[in-house]
């Protein structure tokens, strides 16, 4: 087995890791020195010193999904959940005021709603474009992108170029949780496959769509698998510079958050750890070595977590979400405003900078 000081030794030189020496590193590296070792390959990968973060806003299109993922708390059929479908004067509100708190982007998710065509997405954000032409569209997902493109009788590539032709702007990583089709069948049956969520970021990318890779993670998965998650993100990242695209600018990882879900009813809960999350970034801060960016994940894990995160491989904070349904639909209920970020990141030794979607400085 290769001792730790040789794979230190390769994380700071940039060099690719095994699954093996990958596993290695999360069972016997002690959390103070791998936390040490991710923050100077964050210094290597992205500069010392400053924390970005962006204000945006969620906005849930509806909780109609008839995926019903057995981790989900929000969906209507979760418990007792009522179904809501937000209005075109709910959309107006919301977004006046993420345009007066300076924000310019809107993250919209929906599930998989039986009720919606292509056509139908395609009307919506071309309202929303012609009401806030300023407003980035961050929207859907590949499960999303999958469930339509099937129902309309479309290829992913036609699908996306509809969507782009009506408005939508980037292409937000949900719906990876851990790429592993055998994980899959048990949280989440009815949603695409990990070589399907794959391949739809692919022709994102081709596109030259803004994409972002994610996982959820600490529920069903095996260490192994959750491991290989990583590696399947970094080999998937190398072919897309090889093939000249832009790759994910960005991995965020949280949780599983969960408090009053099947899944966590049927099998056994142990919530992940502070511990073990601040190992997770530092982990994959040293194994994505060909992703810039590594979020904090504030949201699930809390601000004090987040916070010692940025010393352990984390360079963002992501947004200050104006509004989040689907984490505070199992309990989280974390808060966060814009001078609320900006302290943090200060009182966390860091020189704040709000960013766009794009990683741009602002
Ligand atoms: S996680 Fe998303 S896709 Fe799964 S049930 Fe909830 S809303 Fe639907």
């Amino acid at each position: 087995m290769t001792t730790l000081g040789v794979l230190y030794e390769k994380a700071l030189a940039g060099e690719w890791f095994s699954l093996a020496e990958t596993q290695h590193l999360w069972e016997a590296a002690p959390l103070d020195e791998l936390m040490a070792v991710a923050h100077r390959v964050r210094c290597q990968q992205v500069g010392v010193g400053e924390v970005t973060w962006q204000i945006d806003r969620n906005i849930n299109i509806t909780n109609a999904c008839a995926s019903a993922c057995l981790f989900c708390g929000f969906h209507v059929g979760a418990g007792n959940v009522p179904l809501f479908t937000t209005t075109k004067e709910a959309y107006r509100l919301k977004i006046a005021e993420l345009l007066a708190l300076g924000g310019d982007q809107v993250l919209l998710q929906g599930g998989l709603d039986p009720r919606m065509a292509l056509a139908d997405y395609e009307a919506l954000f071309r309202w929303l474009k012609s009401e806030f032409p300023t407003v980035k569209l961050h929207a859907l997902g590949p499960p999303e992108v999958v469930y339509i493109a099937e129902r309309g009788g479309l290829s992913i590539r036609q699908t996306l170029e509809r969507l782009v032709a009506a408005g939508l702007d980037s292409l937000p990583g949900a719906g990876a949780e851990i790429l592993n089709d055998r994980v899959r069948q048990l949280i989440s049956p009815r949603k695409a496959s990990a070589a399907a969520w794959l391949e739809v970021m692919r022709e994102a990318q081709r596109m030259g769509l803004l994409t972002s890779a994610t996982m959820m993670y600490g529920h069903v998965e095996t260490l192994s698998e959750r491991l290989q998650h990583l590696l399947t993100l970094r080999d998937f990242q190398a072919e897309a510079v090889a093939e000249g695209r832009r790759g994910f600018l960005a991995f965020i990882a949280w949780p599983f958050q969960g408090n009053g879900t099947r899944l966590a009813a049927q099998y056994h809960y142990q919530p992940v750890t502070g511990t073990e999350h601040l190992r997770l970034i530092a982990v994959a801060r040293i194994v994505l070595c060909n992703i810039p960016h590594i979020q904090a994940s504030w949201l699930t894990v809390g601000h004090e977590v987040a916070a010692q995160s940025l010393w352990g491989g984390a360079d963002d904070m992501g947004s200050i979400m104006i509004e989040e349904n689907v984490v505070a639909s199992t309990g989280r209920h974390f808060r966060m405003d814009k001078a609320g970020m900006t302290a943090l990141i200060c009182d966390a030794g860091f020189t704040p900078r709000q960013r766009n979607q794009a990683y741009e400085l602002l």
